[in-house]
């Protein structure tokens, strides 16, 4: 029986070209755990992914998708059973392996998590990666302790900007969100952001080493310059959580608010978390993330759609998150 799947190919002279393409269970990797993907989702590596791998994509022809929700068909592993509801993230699927953008993915059963309570497929696609990676950052500040001023959300209206909105939003902290879309006002007050820092405010390279202590706590998926001006406003102890590079690599930086503000820079991980790390970001955004504003969120598409979604969220196009039905 065949089936379908976005089929990234590489010519002759290493161009890369995206397509859906029938495939059977045959070509399928080996591993443990069959599954009737049901939703996947665009997220910014996929479209790395999609288009000419940005040094992520180890062989051709490839098959993105870098998470996935379904129903196990069958497992060689005592964990699942044909029927289970699963969710995957990270683990290099997508990337290294193929992934979710097919209606069937066989994976190794360690990267499986069973869908949480009180969420479905496609919920769990409308979170994704980017969500997970919200809920992450926003745990890792709880650890450190959120302090008085408001939460800052940069890329707030990109996917992993949106989540952390409305998480934060939901727990009760006053959310500030930068974006550099100005039309984006409205989405972002709805998602529960009761403060709109426009891009170009915050974007300049550092010129002062200290500014006022504004920030309480900061989610930050931009890097670069942004998250430099935005270390040295942060309040005194108070912590950043650095997912993303939407702006850059780079850390045009000085240690100054490490040293005088006492200031935590903190890593957020999402791709090698561990099984139990994940079992409980997954809880809790079952149980923090208001379903009406993931709503709210998503953008409905299909396979066909990708390689143009591909394109649109390298170039910072894609309004919070989008949700692939495969089938
Ligand atoms: P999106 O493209 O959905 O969001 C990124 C947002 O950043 C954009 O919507 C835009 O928001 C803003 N942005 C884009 N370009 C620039 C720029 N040049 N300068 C300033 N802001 C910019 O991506 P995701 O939310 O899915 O991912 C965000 C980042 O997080 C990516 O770099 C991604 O690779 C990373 N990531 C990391 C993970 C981890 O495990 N650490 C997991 C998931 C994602 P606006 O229009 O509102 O300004």
């Amino acid at each position: 029986m065949s089936f379908n799947a976005l089929m990234v190919n590489k010519n002759d002279e290493g161009k890369t070209k995206a397509e859906v393409t029938q495939i059977s269970e045959d070509d399928l990797p080996n591993a443990e755990v069959t599954v009737a993907v049901e939703y996947s989702t665009v997220n910014y590596k996929d479209g790395l992914c999609i288009g000419p791998g940005g040094g992520l994509v180890r062989n051709y022809p490839h098959i993105p998708g870098i998470d996935f929700a379904g129903t196990v068909e069958s497992s060689d592993d005592d964990r699942y059973k044909p029927g289970d509801k699963v969710v995957l993230t990270g683990w290099r699927v997508g990337e290294a392996h193929w992934g979710g953008y097919s209606q069937k993915a066989r994976v190794k059963a360690d990267w499986l998590v069973p869908l949480p309570e009180g969420l479905d497929t496609r919920q769990a696609m409308a979170v994704g990666t980017a969500g997970f990676t919200a809920m992450l950052a926003v745990m890792a500040l709880e650890d450190h302790g959120i302090k008085q001023g408001p939460v800052l959300v940069t890329g707030a209206a990109g996917g992993v900007g949106s989540v952390a909105t409305a998480i934060l939003a939901k727990l009760g902290y006053e959310v500030a969100a930068v974006t550099g879309r100005p039309e984006t006002e409205g989405y972002l007050k709805d998602l529960g952001a009761s403060r709109i820092v426009a891009r170009e405010e915050i974007n300049e390279t550092v010129k002062r080493p200290l500014e006022g202590e504004t920030w309480g706590g900061c989610v930050d998926a931009v890097g670069g310059a942004m998250l430099a001006r935005v270390l040295g406003q942060m309040e005194y102890g108070a912590s950043v959580a650095a997912v993303g590079l939407a702006g850059g690599a780079a850390l045009p930086a000085t240690v100054i608010p490490f040293l005088l503000r006492g200031v935590n820079l903190l890593g957020i991980d999402s791709v090698m978390q561990p099984y139990d790390n994940r079992l409980r970001a997954w809880e809790r955004v079952a149980k923090d993330l208001p379903m009406d504003k993931l709503e709210a969120m998503v953008q409905p598409a299909t396979l066909s759609d990708l390689p143009k979604l591909g394109a649109d969220i390298l170039n910072g196009q894609v309004k919070g998150r989008v949700v692939v039905d495969v089938n």
